[in-house]
């Protein structure tokens, strides 16, 4: 059975103590692979790797740094196939979303940081005659960057990235749920030449490995994303050492569809922000809110389109819905169904495991759900369940829809649905989230902040947004008489 390894020094090594955990196929609910148990000794060596590597990369020449990373996204272009099929067998996700969105987009980090690098400029501020101020942006050092299961390279390498880029070394943790393209990442890297110890992977849980990277004193800044809960216990340990962070963390989004809206693009998209990945995408959109009009149209037509899903083996080319991560996750999710129930709500389609045959009997399918009848403020409609799980209620009036979408602790993304040009711009202005998408769902333009208000997160990536994240300010100031 492959035994994945940790990218430590340049070098694929074992962990210290030798220890490995279950690497689980979620469509099939069986071990297909083994993840490195790492602990505080691994952290301590691939911290003191990327210290090491620090004073060199951090001064190697931008156009030398982006070429790395130009090398980086080229072979990750050129593993496609591999490595979407990686991803679809570890996370459970459709290989043509792999395909088509997970991989595609981690070249595209790497690319997108690697030409980024070169077109950054600080500011200079000149007070006439008597003085002119520059700012320096110098690497902050060496850089945890610890990410969640759902989008696994994708996510990983949006930190690992800007991160390079700027002039940091990094110390890396991905999900252990979802490790295996980290670890082709890993492979990749030392094909394109990577200096050893600028990027460093060590694998394993996170309360072991996520903990002492978070803890860890050499490492002064920490890129986040996963959730809500994981991030404060992150906070609550980093805070008092001042480090710099960014969280992006869970999300409750709503999904508002006025009745003035173009109804097929509207229709066809809240499939894909209810369901993609299994709903399994903190951009989701789980709370559907319809006004009323158009309320029992739309719930007849989203029932039917749903009924239609196919849910089944994630390699299978006709898949729509795969499996979900984890026999955990699938628990979680399913007593979120009860839960509604108990909260009287109404399961209009779905709601239950999906048994399928043969080798795939033990696998972990859900039924896509839609429920009904549930108030805005009910456990159901506050907590992220993250899962294919939707409920869809009906409103009145602007006023009392934008209060719906506002009610939750979370602020991470919201989707609108009207042809009404006045009131798309005075709505997204009014809801309380990071994010706002007006006719449309997950449409992302690398250059734009990316994250959440609220208990959705602090800080922004994205853009020259995570490149001034990962360097610190530095103003020098010079006195012209
Ligand atoms: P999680 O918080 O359980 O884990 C995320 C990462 O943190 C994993 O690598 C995990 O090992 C590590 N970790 C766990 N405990 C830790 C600790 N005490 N110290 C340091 N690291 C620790 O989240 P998950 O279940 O992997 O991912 C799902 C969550 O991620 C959802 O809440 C989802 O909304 C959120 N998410 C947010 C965004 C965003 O951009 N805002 C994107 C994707 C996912």
């Amino acid at each position: 059975m492959l035994k994945i390894q940790n990218y430590i020094n340049g070098e694929l090594v074992a962990p210290e103590a030798g220890q490995y955990l279950d690497n689980y196929d979620p469509s099939r609910g069986t071990v297909y692979s083994l993840i490195p148990d790492s602990d505080e000794k691994d952290v301590d060596r691939a911290v003191a790797a990327a210290k090491a590597a620090f004073p060199e990369w951090s001064v190697t020449p931008k156009d030398v740094r982006s070429n790395y990373l130009l090398k980086i996204a080229s072979l990750i272009e050129a593993n496609l196939d591999k490595l979407a099929k990686a991803e679809s067998i570890d996370n459970g996700k459709p290989l043509h979303l792999a395909k088509t969105v997970d991989i595609p987009r981690a070249a595209a980090n790497f690319h997108f940081y690697g030409t980024g690098i070169l077109h950054y400029a600080a500011h200079a501020h000149s007070m006439e005659d008597t003085a002119i101020n520059y700012t320096l942006r110098q690497p902050v050092g060496v850089a945890g960057c610890i990410s969640p299961w759902n989008l696994p390279l994708y996510l990983f390498s949006w930190k690992i990235a800007p991160a390079l880029a700027a002039g940091c070394t990094v110390v890396a943790k991905p999900s252990e749920v979802t490790p295996m393209t980290a670890y082709l990442l890993s492979e990749i890297c030392i094909q394109a030449g990577l200096p050893k110890g600028v990027l460093n992977i060590v694998h394993g849980l996170g309360a072991k490995v996520g903990a002492a990277i978070t803890a860890n004193p050499q490492i002064p800044v920490l890129s986040f994303t996963g959730g809500t809960k994981t991030g404060a216990d992150i906070a609550r340990v980093a805070a008092p050492m001042f480090k710099k962070m960014s969280l992006e963390l869970g999300g409750k989004n709503p999904n508002v569809i006025f009745a003035d809206c173009n109804y097929e693009k509207m229709l066809s998209t809240t499939m894909l922000s209810s369901f993609a990945n299994q709903g399994q995408i903190c951009l989701c959109g789980s709370r559907i809110f319809v006004e009323r009009p158009i309320y029992k149209k739309f719930k007849a037509d989203f029932v039917e389109k749903t009924k239609k899903l196919l849910v089944g083996d994630p390699l299978g080319e006709k898949t729509k819905i795969g499996a979900v991560v984890s026999k955990p996750h699938m628990e979680k999710i399913l007593s979120y169904v009860e839960l509604a129930k108990q909260e009287g709500g109404t399961v209009l389609f779905g709601g239950n495991r999906v048994k399928m045959d043969g080798e795939f009997s033990e696998g972990y399918y859900l039924e896509p759900t839609i429920i009904e009848g549930l108030s805005h403020n009910c456990r159901t409609n506050q907590e992220e369940i993250f899962g294919p799980v939707v409920t869809i209620m009906p409103f009145d009036t602007e006023e009392e829809v934008l209060m719906y979408a506002n009610s939750t602790i979370y602020g991470l993304a919201s989707t609108v649905w009207t042809e009404n040009l006045t009131r798309a711009h005075r709505f997204a202005a009014n809801l309380h989230s990071g994010i706002v998408w007006v006719n449309c769902w997950l449409l992302r333009d690398l250059r734009t902040p990316f994250g959440g208000v609220k208990s959705s997160g602090v800080g922004r990536e994205g853009g020259f947004e995570a490149i001034e994240f990962f360097t610190e300010p530095k103003n020098i100031c010079i006195k012209l008489k």
